[in-house]
Protein backbone atom coordinates (compact mmCIF):
# COMPACT_ATOMS: atom_id res chain seq x y z
CA UNK A 1 0.00 0.00 0.00
CA UNK A 2 1.57 3.17 -0.69
CA UNK A 3 0.03 6.72 0.62
CA UNK A 4 1.03 9.83 -0.27
CA UNK A 5 1.46 10.97 3.93
CA UNK A 6 2.20 8.82 6.75
CA UNK A 7 2.19 10.54 9.90
CA UNK A 8 4.30 9.01 12.89
CA UNK A 9 2.74 9.45 16.48
CA UNK A 10 -1.48 9.91 17.26
CA UNK A 11 -0.94 12.44 19.81
CA UNK A 12 -2.55 15.41 19.19
CA UNK A 13 0.35 16.91 16.96
CA UNK A 14 0.13 14.05 14.62
CA UNK A 15 -4.00 13.77 15.21
CA UNK A 16 -4.53 17.06 14.03
CA UNK A 17 -2.22 17.23 11.25
CA UNK A 18 -3.80 14.34 10.09
CA UNK A 19 -7.53 16.02 10.50
CA UNK A 20 -5.80 19.18 8.47
CA UNK A 21 -4.35 16.85 5.83
CA UNK A 22 -8.06 14.94 5.63
CA UNK A 23 -9.77 18.27 3.57
CA UNK A 24 -7.53 17.38 1.04
CA UNK A 25 -7.83 14.82 -1.98
CA UNK A 26 -4.64 12.67 0.00
CA UNK A 27 -4.56 9.37 1.14
CA UNK A 28 -3.55 9.50 4.27
CA UNK A 29 -2.39 6.92 7.22
CA UNK A 30 -1.39 7.28 10.60
CA UNK A 31 1.06 4.83 12.61
CA UNK A 32 0.49 4.33 16.20
CA UNK A 33 2.84 2.28 18.26
CA UNK A 34 0.25 2.47 21.13
CA UNK A 35 -2.86 0.57 22.03
CA UNK A 36 -4.63 3.80 21.77
CA UNK A 37 -4.29 7.46 20.68
CA UNK A 38 -2.63 9.63 23.04
CA UNK A 39 -0.72 7.49 24.12
CA UNK A 40 2.07 10.06 25.10
CA UNK A 41 2.30 13.37 26.04
CA UNK A 42 -1.31 14.05 24.77
CA UNK A 43 -2.68 11.91 27.57
CA UNK A 44 -0.99 13.33 30.74
CA UNK A 45 -0.71 16.87 30.81
CA UNK A 46 -2.22 20.26 32.58
CA UNK A 47 -5.12 20.48 29.61
CA UNK A 48 -4.48 24.32 29.51
CA UNK A 49 -4.89 25.98 26.19
CA UNK A 50 -2.29 28.45 26.67
CA UNK A 51 -2.61 32.56 26.73
CA UNK A 52 0.98 32.58 25.05
CA UNK A 53 2.93 35.49 27.49
CA UNK A 54 5.19 32.95 28.12
CA UNK A 55 7.51 31.93 25.37
CA UNK A 56 10.32 34.33 23.83
CA UNK A 57 8.80 36.70 20.85
CA UNK A 58 10.42 35.34 17.75
CA UNK A 59 10.11 31.54 18.23
CA UNK A 60 7.75 29.08 17.19
CA UNK A 61 6.86 28.62 20.51
CA UNK A 62 5.46 32.03 20.61
CA UNK A 63 3.94 32.16 17.04
CA UNK A 64 1.77 28.81 17.18
CA UNK A 65 0.93 29.58 20.82
CA UNK A 66 -1.01 32.48 20.03
CA UNK A 67 -2.17 31.31 16.61
CA UNK A 68 -3.14 27.69 18.06
CA UNK A 69 -5.25 29.77 20.95
CA UNK A 70 -7.33 31.96 18.59
CA UNK A 71 -7.93 28.67 16.45
CA UNK A 72 -9.30 26.01 19.68
CA UNK A 73 -12.86 28.21 19.93
CA UNK A 74 -13.56 26.92 16.11
CA UNK A 75 -12.35 23.39 16.42
CA UNK A 76 -13.43 22.49 19.80
CA UNK A 77 -16.99 23.61 18.15
CA UNK A 78 -16.27 21.70 15.41
CA UNK A 79 -14.67 18.21 17.07
CA UNK A 80 -17.49 18.56 19.85
CA UNK A 81 -14.78 18.71 22.45
CA UNK A 82 -14.95 20.56 25.76
CA UNK A 83 -12.86 23.95 25.67
CA UNK A 84 -14.02 26.89 28.13
CA UNK A 85 -12.37 29.95 28.35
CA UNK A 86 -11.96 30.49 31.77
CA UNK A 87 -8.95 32.99 31.84
CA UNK A 88 -5.30 32.32 33.57
CA UNK A 89 -3.75 34.36 36.58
CA UNK A 90 0.29 34.24 37.70
CA UNK A 91 0.60 35.03 40.81
CA UNK A 92 3.46 37.20 42.69
CA UNK A 93 4.22 36.71 45.96
CA UNK A 94 6.61 39.89 46.20
CA UNK A 95 8.20 42.81 44.63
CA UNK A 96 10.84 40.05 42.98
CA UNK A 97 7.43 38.15 41.71
CA UNK A 98 5.70 41.78 39.99
CA UNK A 99 9.09 42.66 38.04
CA UNK A 100 8.86 39.22 36.37
CA UNK A 101 4.70 39.80 35.77
CA UNK A 102 5.84 42.83 34.16
CA UNK A 103 8.39 40.86 31.71
CA UNK A 104 5.73 38.33 31.00
CA UNK A 105 3.43 41.60 30.24
CA UNK A 106 5.52 43.11 27.85
CA UNK A 107 6.27 39.74 26.30
CA UNK A 108 3.05 38.61 25.90
CA UNK A 109 2.00 42.09 24.42
CA UNK A 110 4.85 41.33 21.78
CA UNK A 111 3.56 38.35 21.27
CA UNK A 112 0.27 39.77 20.19
CA UNK A 113 -1.38 38.12 23.66
CA UNK A 114 -5.26 40.01 24.19
CA UNK A 115 -6.24 41.37 27.05
CA UNK A 116 -3.29 41.38 29.24
CA UNK A 117 -3.97 43.37 32.96
CA UNK A 118 -1.62 43.78 35.50
CA UNK A 119 -3.39 43.17 39.07
CA UNK A 120 -2.13 44.68 42.29
CA UNK A 121 -2.74 43.48 45.86
CA UNK A 122 -4.74 40.75 47.26
CA UNK A 123 -7.96 42.63 46.88
CA UNK A 124 -7.91 42.88 43.47
CA UNK A 125 -6.77 39.75 42.45
CA UNK A 126 -9.17 38.05 44.54
CA UNK A 127 -11.85 39.59 43.04
CA UNK A 128 -11.03 37.28 39.94
CA UNK A 129 -9.72 34.37 41.98
CA UNK A 130 -11.86 34.23 45.59
CA UNK A 131 -9.69 31.78 47.24
CA UNK A 132 -6.21 32.60 46.26
CA UNK A 133 -3.87 33.19 49.40
CA UNK A 134 -4.16 36.29 51.08
CA UNK A 135 0.07 36.50 50.35
CA UNK A 136 -0.40 37.23 47.31
CA UNK A 137 1.06 40.47 45.43
CA UNK A 138 -0.54 40.77 42.52
CA UNK A 139 -0.83 38.98 39.72
CA UNK A 140 -1.67 38.47 35.73
CA UNK A 141 -4.24 38.02 34.42
CA UNK A 142 -4.87 36.87 30.63
CA UNK A 143 -8.99 36.61 30.06
CA UNK A 144 -7.87 34.32 26.54
CA UNK A 145 -6.52 31.49 28.72
CA UNK A 146 -8.70 28.12 28.31
CA UNK A 147 -9.22 24.90 29.39
CA UNK A 148 -9.76 21.57 27.04
CA UNK A 149 -9.73 17.86 27.66
CA UNK A 150 -6.52 16.83 25.48
CA UNK A 151 -6.93 13.29 25.14
CA UNK A 152 -10.95 13.80 23.71
CA UNK A 153 -9.27 16.53 21.51
CA UNK A 154 -6.89 13.48 19.93
CA UNK A 155 -9.19 11.12 19.36
CA UNK A 156 -12.01 13.68 18.23
CA UNK A 157 -9.22 14.75 15.42
CA UNK A 158 -8.60 10.98 14.78
CA UNK A 159 -12.32 10.02 14.42
CA UNK A 160 -12.58 13.07 12.08
CA UNK A 161 -9.85 12.27 9.89
CA UNK A 162 -10.78 8.88 9.71
CA UNK A 163 -14.80 10.38 9.06
CA UNK A 164 -12.85 11.69 5.67
CA UNK A 165 -11.02 8.66 4.71
CA UNK A 166 -7.69 8.83 6.42
CA UNK A 167 -6.66 5.71 7.96
CA UNK A 168 -5.51 4.95 11.40
CA UNK A 169 -3.48 1.89 12.44
CA UNK A 170 -2.88 1.24 16.31
CA UNK A 171 -0.38 -1.03 17.80
CA UNK A 172 2.25 -0.05 15.06
CA UNK A 173 5.55 0.92 15.61
CA UNK A 174 7.57 2.19 12.80
CA UNK A 175 10.74 0.78 13.53
CA UNK A 176 13.22 1.66 10.33
CA UNK A 177 12.38 3.26 7.21
CA UNK A 178 14.32 3.75 3.67
CA UNK A 179 13.73 5.93 0.77
CA UNK A 180 14.28 4.54 -2.67
CA UNK A 181 13.05 5.92 -5.59
CA UNK A 182 10.94 9.00 -4.51
CA UNK A 183 9.12 6.81 -1.89
CA UNK A 184 9.94 5.95 1.96
CA UNK A 185 9.49 2.18 2.85
CA UNK A 186 8.21 2.32 6.44
CA UNK A 187 9.00 -1.37 8.21
CA UNK A 188 6.05 -1.11 11.29
CA UNK A 189 5.57 -3.87 13.73
CA UNK A 190 2.47 -4.83 11.48
CA UNK A 191 3.99 -4.85 7.91
CA UNK A 192 5.68 -2.72 5.75
CA UNK A 193 3.90 0.15 3.70
CA UNK A 194 5.50 3.27 1.56
CA UNK A 195 4.67 7.01 1.52
CA UNK A 196 5.44 10.18 -0.43
CA UNK A 197 5.89 11.60 2.37
CA UNK A 198 6.58 11.00 6.56
CA UNK A 199 5.31 14.03 9.29
CA UNK A 200 7.09 12.61 11.99
CA UNK A 201 4.94 13.66 15.27
CA UNK A 202 6.29 10.90 17.32
CA UNK A 203 6.71 13.06 20.78
CA UNK A 204 9.66 11.54 23.34
CA UNK A 205 10.38 9.31 20.32
CA UNK A 206 10.89 12.18 17.47
CA UNK A 207 14.36 11.87 17.36
CA UNK A 208 14.93 8.26 17.49
CA UNK A 209 12.14 8.58 14.44
CA UNK A 210 14.77 11.56 12.64
CA UNK A 211 17.29 8.80 13.20
CA UNK A 212 15.12 6.20 11.34
CA UNK A 213 16.71 8.45 8.03
CA UNK A 214 19.78 9.04 9.22
CA UNK A 215 19.00 12.74 10.83
CA UNK A 216 20.92 13.35 14.04
CA UNK A 217 19.84 16.78 14.31
CA UNK A 218 18.17 17.15 17.56
CA UNK A 219 17.66 14.98 20.80
CA UNK A 220 14.87 14.59 23.33
CA UNK A 221 15.47 14.72 26.46
CA UNK A 222 12.37 13.82 28.47
CA UNK A 223 11.36 15.77 31.26
CA UNK A 224 8.73 14.28 34.03
CA UNK A 225 5.91 16.08 35.11
CA UNK A 226 3.64 14.71 38.24
CA UNK A 227 0.04 15.71 39.50
CA UNK A 228 -2.59 15.04 41.78
CA UNK A 229 -6.19 14.86 40.69
CA UNK A 230 -8.93 15.69 43.22
CA UNK A 231 -12.76 14.95 43.48
CA UNK A 232 -15.02 17.26 42.10
CA UNK A 233 -16.42 18.94 45.39
CA UNK A 234 -13.28 20.87 45.15
CA UNK A 235 -13.34 21.61 41.66
CA UNK A 236 -14.46 25.18 42.60
CA UNK A 237 -11.64 26.14 44.61
CA UNK A 238 -10.24 27.70 41.23
CA UNK A 239 -12.19 29.69 39.32
CA UNK A 240 -9.24 30.16 36.82
CA UNK A 241 -6.21 28.75 35.88
CA UNK A 242 -3.78 29.72 38.71
CA UNK A 243 0.03 29.64 38.01
CA UNK A 244 2.99 30.64 39.71
CA UNK A 245 5.91 32.91 38.34
CA UNK A 246 7.44 30.47 36.20
CA UNK A 247 11.08 29.54 36.34
CA UNK A 248 13.08 28.29 33.44
CA UNK A 249 12.49 25.09 33.17
CA UNK A 250 8.55 25.07 33.92
CA UNK A 251 5.73 27.15 34.21
CA UNK A 252 5.61 26.66 38.47
CA UNK A 253 2.71 24.47 40.22
CA UNK A 254 -0.62 25.57 38.68
CA UNK A 255 -4.00 24.98 40.28
CA UNK A 256 -6.83 24.66 37.75
CA UNK A 257 -10.11 23.01 37.41
CA UNK A 258 -10.52 20.63 34.62
CA UNK A 259 -13.26 20.90 32.00
CA UNK A 260 -15.27 17.85 34.18
CA UNK A 261 -15.22 19.92 37.15
CA UNK A 262 -12.09 18.19 39.14
CA UNK A 263 -9.22 20.14 40.67
CA UNK A 264 -6.00 19.59 39.35
CA UNK A 265 -2.29 21.00 40.46
CA UNK A 266 0.74 20.06 39.00
CA UNK A 267 3.34 19.11 37.24
CA UNK A 268 6.81 19.10 39.12
CA UNK A 269 9.56 19.12 36.74
CA UNK A 270 12.37 16.59 36.59
CA UNK A 271 14.39 15.31 33.93
CA UNK A 272 14.68 11.96 33.47
CA UNK A 273 16.46 9.39 30.79
CA UNK A 274 13.75 6.60 30.61
CA UNK A 275 11.25 7.66 27.97
CA UNK A 276 8.23 5.70 29.52
CA UNK A 277 9.07 6.46 33.09
CA UNK A 278 5.64 7.55 34.30
CA UNK A 279 5.64 6.79 37.91
CA UNK A 280 5.19 9.27 40.49
CA UNK A 281 7.34 9.93 43.56
CA UNK A 282 6.00 10.82 46.87
CA UNK A 283 8.20 13.71 47.24
CA UNK A 284 7.80 14.93 44.33
CA UNK A 285 3.57 15.00 45.06
CA UNK A 286 4.62 16.86 47.99
CA UNK A 287 6.37 19.37 46.01
CA UNK A 288 3.17 19.43 44.04
CA UNK A 289 0.79 20.14 47.44
CA UNK A 290 2.90 22.60 48.84
CA UNK A 291 3.27 24.43 45.29
CA UNK A 292 -0.61 24.45 45.24
CA UNK A 293 -1.10 25.78 48.52
CA UNK A 294 0.77 28.43 48.63
CA UNK A 295 -1.80 29.87 46.12
CA UNK A 296 -5.04 28.08 47.13
CA UNK A 297 -4.83 27.34 50.97
CA UNK A 298 -8.11 25.86 51.22
CA UNK A 299 -7.39 23.37 49.22
CA UNK A 300 -8.71 19.83 51.40
CA UNK A 301 -6.73 17.35 50.66
CA UNK A 302 -8.48 14.61 51.81
CA UNK A 303 -10.12 14.78 48.04
CA UNK A 304 -7.01 13.58 46.42
CA UNK A 305 -8.53 10.41 44.07
CA UNK A 306 -5.15 9.71 42.04
CA UNK A 307 -1.85 11.02 41.31
CA UNK A 308 -0.18 10.44 37.68
CA UNK A 309 2.92 11.61 35.36
CA UNK A 310 3.00 12.94 31.98
CA UNK A 311 6.16 13.29 30.26
CA UNK A 312 7.37 16.65 28.33
CA UNK A 313 9.58 15.86 25.04
CA UNK A 314 11.82 18.42 25.99
CA UNK A 315 14.58 19.05 22.76
CA UNK A 316 17.72 20.55 23.18
CA UNK A 317 17.15 23.25 20.74
CA UNK A 318 14.87 24.83 23.47
CA UNK A 319 12.26 25.27 20.63
CA UNK A 320 9.74 23.10 18.73
CA UNK A 321 10.77 21.80 15.83
CA UNK A 322 8.75 22.09 13.09
CA UNK A 323 10.41 21.85 9.56
CA UNK A 324 11.55 19.58 6.74
CA UNK A 325 14.82 17.24 7.96
CA UNK A 326 17.90 18.50 6.63
CA UNK A 327 17.98 15.00 5.30
CA UNK A 328 15.26 14.71 3.34
CA UNK A 329 12.92 17.62 2.53
CA UNK A 330 10.03 15.30 1.92
CA UNK A 331 10.07 14.10 6.21
CA UNK A 332 8.70 16.38 8.22
CA UNK A 333 9.34 17.19 11.27
CA UNK A 334 6.36 18.14 14.11
CA UNK A 335 9.24 17.18 17.22
CA UNK A 336 10.43 18.72 20.74
CA UNK A 337 6.59 19.63 21.28
CA UNK A 338 6.83 20.59 24.86
CA UNK A 339 4.66 22.77 26.09
CA UNK A 340 2.26 24.94 24.67
CA UNK A 341 2.51 22.10 22.34
CA UNK A 342 -1.42 21.31 23.18
CA UNK A 343 -2.38 25.04 22.78
CA UNK A 344 -0.16 25.26 19.76
CA UNK A 345 -1.17 22.33 17.83
CA UNK A 346 -4.01 23.46 15.27
CA UNK A 347 -1.55 26.20 14.34
CA UNK A 348 1.16 23.46 13.62
CA UNK A 349 -1.12 21.56 11.67
CA UNK A 350 -1.51 24.08 9.39
CA UNK A 351 1.86 24.77 9.17
CA UNK A 352 3.23 21.42 8.81
CA UNK A 353 0.51 21.18 5.48
CA UNK A 354 2.16 23.78 4.55
CA UNK A 355 5.35 22.80 4.44
CA UNK A 356 4.48 19.42 2.82
CA UNK A 357 3.18 21.67 -0.33
CA UNK A 358 6.35 23.44 -0.49
CA UNK A 359 8.31 20.15 -0.41
CA UNK A 360 6.25 19.06 -3.27
CA UNK A 361 2.79 17.01 -1.91
CA UNK A 362 -0.04 18.88 -4.57
CA UNK A 363 -3.14 19.87 -1.56
CA UNK A 364 -6.47 19.73 -3.54
CA UNK A 365 -9.04 20.21 -1.29
CA UNK A 366 -11.58 17.69 -0.75
CA UNK A 367 -15.32 18.71 -1.98
CA UNK A 368 -17.10 16.56 0.25
CA UNK A 369 -14.90 17.21 3.50
CA UNK A 370 -16.95 17.09 6.31
CA UNK A 371 -15.48 19.48 9.56
CA UNK A 372 -18.01 18.02 11.84
CA UNK A 373 -17.30 14.99 14.58
CA UNK A 374 -20.49 14.10 17.10
CA UNK A 375 -19.40 13.78 20.43
CA UNK A 376 -20.79 10.41 22.47
CA UNK A 377 -23.71 11.27 24.00
CA UNK A 378 -23.40 11.71 27.86
CA UNK A 379 -26.22 10.57 29.90
CA UNK A 380 -24.92 11.84 33.40
CA UNK A 381 -25.13 15.45 31.74
CA UNK A 382 -28.97 14.46 29.92
CA UNK A 383 -32.07 16.02 31.16
CA UNK A 384 -34.68 13.63 33.35
CA UNK A 385 -36.66 14.02 29.42
CA UNK A 386 -33.38 13.27 27.65
CA UNK A 387 -32.48 10.16 29.82
CA UNK A 388 -35.89 8.79 29.19
CA UNK A 389 -36.04 9.29 25.29
CA UNK A 390 -32.54 8.14 25.36
CA UNK A 391 -33.28 4.52 27.34
CA UNK A 392 -36.32 4.34 25.03
CA UNK A 393 -34.16 4.09 21.82
CA UNK A 394 -31.92 1.93 23.44
CA UNK A 395 -32.14 -0.50 26.71
CA UNK A 396 -28.32 -0.08 27.19
CA UNK A 397 -28.82 3.91 28.61
CA UNK A 398 -30.58 1.90 31.42
CA UNK A 399 -27.95 0.32 32.28
CA UNK A 400 -25.65 2.06 34.66
CA UNK A 401 -21.95 0.27 34.71
CA UNK A 402 -20.00 3.52 36.32
CA UNK A 403 -21.75 4.69 39.07
CA UNK A 404 -19.13 7.70 39.77
CA UNK A 405 -19.80 9.22 36.96
CA UNK A 406 -22.84 7.75 35.76
CA UNK A 407 -21.83 5.99 32.66
CA UNK A 408 -23.81 3.50 30.65
CA UNK A 409 -23.35 0.82 28.68
CA UNK A 410 -24.52 2.06 25.71
CA UNK A 411 -21.79 4.97 26.24
CA UNK A 412 -19.11 2.18 26.39
CA UNK A 413 -20.45 0.10 23.07
CA UNK A 414 -20.30 3.03 21.54
CA UNK A 415 -16.87 4.49 22.35
CA UNK A 416 -15.65 0.43 21.56
CA UNK A 417 -17.12 0.90 18.15
CA UNK A 418 -15.90 4.28 16.69
CA UNK A 419 -13.65 4.66 14.61
CA UNK A 420 -10.07 3.95 16.53
CA UNK A 421 -12.17 2.42 19.18
CA UNK A 422 -11.45 1.99 22.92
CA UNK A 423 -9.69 -1.45 23.21
CA UNK A 424 -8.55 -1.23 26.51
CA UNK A 425 -10.09 -0.47 29.68
CA UNK A 426 -8.26 2.79 29.76
CA UNK A 427 -9.37 3.58 26.20
CA UNK A 428 -12.55 3.30 27.48
CA UNK A 429 -12.31 5.86 30.40
CA UNK A 430 -11.12 8.32 28.37
CA UNK A 431 -13.46 7.99 26.03
CA UNK A 432 -16.49 7.87 28.73
CA UNK A 433 -15.65 8.68 31.75
CA UNK A 434 -15.90 5.49 33.12
CA UNK A 435 -13.95 4.71 36.06
CA UNK A 436 -12.86 8.71 36.45
CA UNK A 437 -14.58 8.89 39.55
CA UNK A 438 -13.96 8.53 43.13
CA UNK A 439 -13.67 4.68 43.06
CA UNK A 440 -11.01 4.82 39.97
CA UNK A 441 -12.66 2.12 38.27
CA UNK A 442 -12.87 -0.44 41.51
CA UNK A 443 -16.24 -1.19 40.73
CA UNK A 444 -16.65 -1.03 37.20
CA UNK A 445 -13.40 -2.03 36.04
CA UNK A 446 -14.54 -5.59 35.68
CA UNK A 447 -17.69 -4.74 34.17
CA UNK A 448 -15.78 -2.73 31.26
CA UNK A 449 -13.31 -6.05 30.91
CA UNK A 450 -16.75 -8.14 30.14
CA UNK A 451 -18.00 -5.38 27.37
CA UNK A 452 -14.77 -5.35 25.52
CA UNK A 453 -14.68 -8.95 25.62
CA UNK A 454 -17.95 -9.14 24.50
CA UNK A 455 -17.96 -6.68 21.95
CA UNK A 456 -14.11 -7.58 20.28
CA UNK A 457 -15.09 -11.25 20.20
CA UNK A 458 -12.04 -11.65 22.63
CA UNK A 459 -11.31 -13.90 25.72
CA UNK A 460 -11.50 -11.23 29.26
CA UNK A 461 -8.21 -12.66 29.89
CA UNK A 462 -6.58 -11.10 26.87
CA UNK A 463 -8.22 -7.61 27.60
CA UNK A 464 -5.74 -5.19 28.51
CA UNK A 465 -5.96 -1.95 31.41
CA UNK A 466 -3.45 0.08 28.31
CA UNK A 467 -0.59 -0.77 26.60
CA UNK A 468 2.04 -3.61 26.01
CA UNK A 469 0.91 -6.91 28.42
CA UNK A 470 -1.04 -5.26 30.96
CA UNK A 471 -3.91 -7.70 31.37
CA UNK A 472 -6.02 -7.54 34.69
CA UNK A 473 -6.79 -10.98 34.78
CA UNK A 474 -4.77 -13.79 34.60
CA UNK A 475 -7.39 -16.91 33.92
CA UNK A 476 -10.34 -18.48 35.38
CA UNK A 477 -10.64 -19.81 39.16
CA UNK A 478 -12.74 -22.34 38.15
CA UNK A 479 -11.11 -23.39 35.18
CA UNK A 480 -10.70 -27.12 36.21
CA UNK A 481 -13.82 -27.81 37.10
C1 LIG B 1 3.50 17.54 32.31
C2 LIG B 1 3.06 18.20 31.04
C3 LIG B 1 2.21 19.29 31.08
C4 LIG B 1 1.82 19.93 29.90
N1 LIG B 1 0.87 20.90 29.95
C5 LIG B 1 0.48 21.49 28.81
C6 LIG B 1 -0.55 22.47 28.83
O1 LIG B 1 -1.20 22.70 29.84
N2 LIG B 1 -0.84 23.13 27.68
C7 LIG B 1 -0.17 22.88 26.53
O2 LIG B 1 -0.43 23.56 25.54
N3 LIG B 1 0.76 21.90 26.46
C8 LIG B 1 1.07 21.19 27.56
N4 LIG B 1 1.98 20.19 27.52
C9 LIG B 1 2.56 19.82 26.23
C10 LIG B 1 1.64 18.91 25.45
O3 LIG B 1 1.14 17.87 26.25
C11 LIG B 1 2.45 18.32 24.30
O4 LIG B 1 3.07 19.36 23.62
C12 LIG B 1 1.61 17.55 23.32
O5 LIG B 1 0.79 16.60 23.95
C13 LIG B 1 2.55 16.87 22.33
O6 LIG B 1 1.80 16.10 21.44
P1 LIG B 1 2.56 15.18 20.40
O7 LIG B 1 1.51 14.67 19.50
O8 LIG B 1 3.70 15.93 19.81
O9 LIG B 1 3.24 14.03 21.26
P2 LIG B 1 2.58 12.74 21.99
O10 LIG B 1 1.26 13.02 22.56
O11 LIG B 1 3.63 12.22 22.92
O12 LIG B 1 2.38 11.73 20.80
C14 LIG B 1 3.42 11.04 20.18
C15 LIG B 1 2.89 9.69 19.79
O13 LIG B 1 3.84 9.02 18.96
C16 LIG B 1 3.80 7.66 19.25
N5 LIG B 1 5.05 7.07 18.78
C17 LIG B 1 6.29 7.33 19.24
N6 LIG B 1 7.21 6.61 18.56
C18 LIG B 1 6.52 5.90 17.64
C19 LIG B 1 6.90 4.96 16.65
N7 LIG B 1 8.19 4.62 16.46
N8 LIG B 1 5.94 4.40 15.89
C20 LIG B 1 4.63 4.72 16.06
N9 LIG B 1 4.21 5.61 17.00
C21 LIG B 1 5.14 6.18 17.78
C22 LIG B 1 3.62 7.62 20.76
O14 LIG B 1 3.09 6.37 21.20
C23 LIG B 1 2.65 8.78 20.99
O15 LIG B 1 1.30 8.37 21.02
C24 LIG B 1 2.35 19.50 28.67
C25 LIG B 1 3.18 18.37 28.63
C26 LIG B 1 3.49 17.70 29.80
C27 LIG B 1 4.26 16.43 29.72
Amino acid sequence: MTYDVAVIGAGVVGALTARELSKYELRICILEKGADVASGSSKANSAIVHAGYDPLPGTLKARFNVKGNEMFERLSQELEVPFKRIGSLVLAFNEADMEVLQKLYERGAENGVPGLEILRGYEDTARIEPNVSTDVAGALYAPSAAITCPYELTYAAVENAAANRAEIMLETEVAGISYEDDLFKITTSQGDISSRFIVNAAGVFSDNAAAMIGDNSFEIKPRKGEYLLLDKSQGDMARTIVFQTPSTTSKGILVTPTVDGNLLMGPTSTDTSDREDLSTAISELQKVINGALRSVPGINLKQVITSFTGLRATPDTSDFIVSPSPVNKKFIHAAGIESPGLTAAPAIAEYVAGLLKDAGLELVQRKDFNPVRKSIVRFNDASDGKKAELIGGNRQYGRVICRCELVTEAEIVEAIRRPAGARTVDAVKRRTRAGMGRCQGGFCAPRIVEILSRELGVPAESIRKTDGSSMLLTGRTKEAL
